[in-house]
């Protein structure tokens, strides 16, 4: 099989209108994407499972929508303002800038190959920082959020004051974050804007250890019912450098991507770091009184924290396959689990005359309520399955001649190519069946 690259990924995400590069027109901005059509509805799916796993399959976790500019002491209790760097070096001779960890600061520069030619490692935070309001003093200051999870320590207490929630309970996050990353590689995998999504979950002194083993095993499952091989994901522990220093335990979920495997989400043990720090630093009580013990406490927190962006990198790493087929043509299939493809079903008329591209239309708009369909009704039918195939649409539905006569239509499935004569009117059930069934074929 054919190898997957993270090049043929970048260029049929640009072919196709999953993910372009942000002001191209202008030479491009580094480390900034723009989802397109494909791209923000492959997202959108992938934001919409994860809100469904979260907030509606499980128990006791209420959602949360925070405002990305928060007051700028939030960033000094939460340790982002003092510690939230890289060390960095110069090469004097070029001027690139490295990351620490990821050169050898004894060896040539790697981009001009000069000996010695590194400065001092200096600390360089990673907080965008931008003015609110018309002076841009220092009293102006504010911070575009690194992560999303502080919005949700900011609102614990009112949280539990309004949502008559009981520890222990979650709550959930999906938004943007910006971190002005040095290196932004592999693609939208580390970018300077994406997106989070976050739950903590909060939860009594002492039965942290038991709910951090619970949702390791949630968050695997999770990604095992997007459908996404589990030969390609694993766990890492964080070992004692590099451990946030407030974390009693930290493990990634990490994927192999065609980079190498790399984190993809963290299940963090907070312990009551960040609201004690909050106690501390806006002077409001952040305790919790236990209604079931009468104890008075400050919950410690498991945290959940994945990238959503870096979920769709995933998503399209782990689809993507080239297919030689048995005549020994080849084709791209990206196999999506039909709840995350950007179109669930296609429907083509084989020919555009004698009445078939109407039928077909009317057909199409009778699945649009419960399915994100596509009309196509240019090419050869081959052609058109082929372009279903590289975007990863699961299902096409073709009309011809014999469907005017007995409203019977062509239903084909992406993965097997099987094709089966099946009424019209069965046609949503048969998907809703697929879909439940769905099984990724390992090959
Ligand atoms: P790294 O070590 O890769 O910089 P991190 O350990 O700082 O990441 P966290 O702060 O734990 O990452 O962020 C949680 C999740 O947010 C990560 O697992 C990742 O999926 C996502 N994420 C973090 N930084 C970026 C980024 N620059 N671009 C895209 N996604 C990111």
């Amino acid at each position: 099989m054919a190898e997957v690259t993270l090049d043929k990924i970048v260029s049929l995400s640009k072919r196709r209108g999953f993910v372009f590069q942000s002001s191209e027109i202008y030479g491009g901005l580094n480390g900034a994407y723009d989802y397109g059509p494909l791209g923000v509805q492959l997202k959108n799916n992938i934001r919409d499972m994860w809100w469904k796993e979260m907030t509606q399959i499980h128990e006791d976790i209420v959602g949360l929508d925070a405002s990305i500019l928060m007051h700028p002491r939030v960033w000094e209790a939460s340790g982002h303002v003092a510690n939230f760097s890289d060390p960095m070096v110069d090469c004097k001779q070029c001027k690139s800038r490295f990351r620490t960890d990821q050169i050898d600061l004894s060896a040539a520069c790697p981009v001009c190959g000069t000996k010695d030619s590194f400065t001092e490692p200096r600390n360089f935070n990673l907080m965008f920082s931008t003015h609110i309001g018309a002076a841009s003093d220092a009293g102006s200051l504010i911070y575009l959020r690194p992560e999303t999870a502080q919005g949700i320590y900011t609102e614990f207490k009112n949280i539990v004051s309004s949502s008559r929630v009981k520890i222990p309970f979650g709550i959930a996050q999906v938004g943007k974050a910006f971190r002005n990353e040095i290196t932004t590689r592999h693609f939208i995998f580390r970018s300077v804007e994406f997106e989070q999504m976050e739950m903590q979950w909060f939860c009594a002194p002492g039965t942290d250890d038991e709910w951090f083993e619970y949702w390791k095993a949630r968050r695997f499952e999770f990604y095992e019912k997007m459908g996404i091989r589990k030969s390609h994901l694993r766990w890492h522990q964080h070992g004692k450098d590099e451990l946030a220093f407030y974390a009693k335990d930290a493990y990634d979920i990490q994927y192999l991507f065609p980079m190498g495997w790399q984190e993809l989400e963290g299940v963090h043990n907070r312990t009551d770091y960040d609201l004690s720090q909050h106690q501390e630093f806006s002077g409001k009580d952040q305790t919790y009184l236990d209604p079931a013990t009468n104890e008075r406490y400050i919950p410690y927190v498991v945290e959940t924290s994945a990238g959503l962006t870096r979920n769709v990198l995933m998503a399209l790493s782990d689809a993507y396959e080239e297919e030689t087929l048995e005549d020994g043509e080849t084709r791209t299939v990206l196999r999506f689990h039909p709840d995350i493809a950007p179109v669930t079903v296609a429907v083509l008329p084989l020919v555009k005359k004698d009445g078939i591209a109407e039928a077909a239309k009317e057909l199409e708009l009778s699945l649009r309520e419960e399915f994100t369909t596509f009309f196509d009704l240019s090419g050869a039918i081959g052609r058109r399955y082929r372009r279903m195939d590289e975007i990863g649409t699961p299902y096409c539905i073709t009309v011809d001649y014999q469907s005017l006569e007995d409203r019977t239509v062509t239903l084909r499935h992406r993965d097997s190519m099987e094709q089966v004569r099946i009424g019209m009117d069965e046609i949503a059930s048969a998907i809703r069946e697929a879909n439940k069934n769905y099984k990724r074929v390992e090959k």
